[in-house]
């Protein structure tokens, strides 16, 4: 019996996980819960329905330690982290941006094996992250870092000679012209269903840019053993590339249940945890190089990655308030990385080479975002 916190319960990831939870009630038992708390209803819901035994919530504190008189509710700013700290077998950090980092940081201090969906933690302080955690401590959730997880066990670790990330391509992969796209557009994804943060980074590529700065401090390769490959049914979750030229990859049906389950479950496999490739059906994959002029993300965050320091941070920032600012309407579809370029490009000569803590790390994004608010306001029609 695993006993599991799951930071993010009410968001895509979140949920998922509790649903492995629930169906599998002889490996798993939820400890805790937190979320922002801004869907209470929900909250309320879950604790109820898993029986946990701690709520972490940012707001409705009251609301929700009303309805559920047996649960300790921790609430604040820092009721994530404080939840994540908790003895448990695993923390899964489902929380989606760079708020998640925190928790990252509190579940790792705590030594609790994290499996980490919240690539936000890797790209804003992956070298601060990776020298707090020990060996497998930290297993990947996001489903090209499961991928390439599993895929890696088939050698050495000193015989990959590269990683081969895939790419859906997002919505408008074959599209020439985007500049007229509405959010309704960019939130219908060809073949996952995730939040919507991810789904516009994904349509943008930034998504692929992120994970090859989560890929290089995951598994500590160097950017040019890192590539990205459109692949546009995703079945093939991502590659990994042997010394004697072998390549080794990972398929599943397009969905997050069987990284989820891996992670919690690691080193075992949890049966039936989703439903494996119908071989009884025609199945045609393909592989195609990104272009570069069509996903400008993508050379932009590996630029980031290679400079380091705090520029990952500020890239991811600067996209954050970019593409809230789409979500509310304010830029166009095609602003979002023009405007994540113009704050890299300004705040390049100044980001600190190295990002020692959290109020490091809090600073370096404070001044991204003020930046790209004020491309916001001049950019707003
Ligand atoms: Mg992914």
């Amino acid at each position: 019996m695993r006993e599991v916190v799951v930071l993010g319960s009410t968001g895509s990831i979140g949920r998922q996980a509790l649903e492995i939870i629930a169906a599998y009630p002889d490996k798993f038992r939820a400890l805790a819960i937190s979320s922002a708390g801004s869907d209470p209803a929900l909250v309320i819901a879950q604790a109820r329905a898993l029986k946990v035994s701690y709520v972490g919530v940012v707001s409705n504190a009251d609301v929700i330690g009303q309805a559920l008189p047996d649960v300790k509710v921790i609430d604040g700013e820092l009721a994530s982290s404080q939840i994540a700290s908790l003895a448990c077998d695993v923390v899964i950090n489902g929380i989606t941006g760079s708020i998640g980092l925190g928790p990252t940081l509190a579940a790792l201090d705590a030594g609790n094996i994290l499996a980490l969906a919240n690539k936000e933690s890797l790209v804003v302080a992956g070298d601060l992250v990776m020298s707090k955690a020990k060996p497998l401590q930290i297993i990947p959730v996001d489903s090209e870092h499961s991928a390439i997880w599993q895929s890696a066990l088939a050698g050495k670790r000193d015989e990959i000679s590269k990683v081969i990330l895939t790419a859906s391509g997002g919505p408008f992969v074959d599209r020439n012209d985007v500049s007229g796209v509405s959010l309704e557009d960019a939130l219908k994804h060809p073949t996952w269903s995730m939040g919507a943060v991810v789904t516009i980074n994904s349509a943008t590529l930034v998504n692929k840019g992120l994970e090859i700065i989560e890929a290089h401090h995951l598994f500590s390769m160097p950017y040019s053993a890192i590539e990205a490959v459109i692949h546009r049914q995703s079945v093939v979750h991502s590659l990994v590339e042997f010394v004697d030229g072998s390549t080794i990859a990972q398929a599943s049906p397009p969905n997050m249940k069987g990284a989820i389950a891996y992670a919690l479950n690691f080193p075992n496999r949890l049966v039936k945890a989703t439903a494996p490739i119908n071989w009884s059906i025609k199945h045609e994959w393909s592989f195609q190089p990104i272009d570069d002029t069509q996903f400008p993300a993508l050379a932009l965050a590996r630029h980031c990655g290679e400079i380091g320091g705090g520029l990952p941070a500020i890239f991811n920032a600067a996209n954050e308030i970019a593409v809230a600012g789409f979500i509310a309407g304010k830029i166009a579809f095609t602003s979002i990385v023009p405007l994540v370029e113009a704050v890299v490009a300004q705040s390049e000569k100044l980001a600190p080479q190295r990002l020692r803590d959290l109020v490091d790390v809090s600073a370096v994004q404070d001044d991204a975002r003020m930046l790209a608010r004020e491309h916001l306001i001049r950019l707003a029609p």
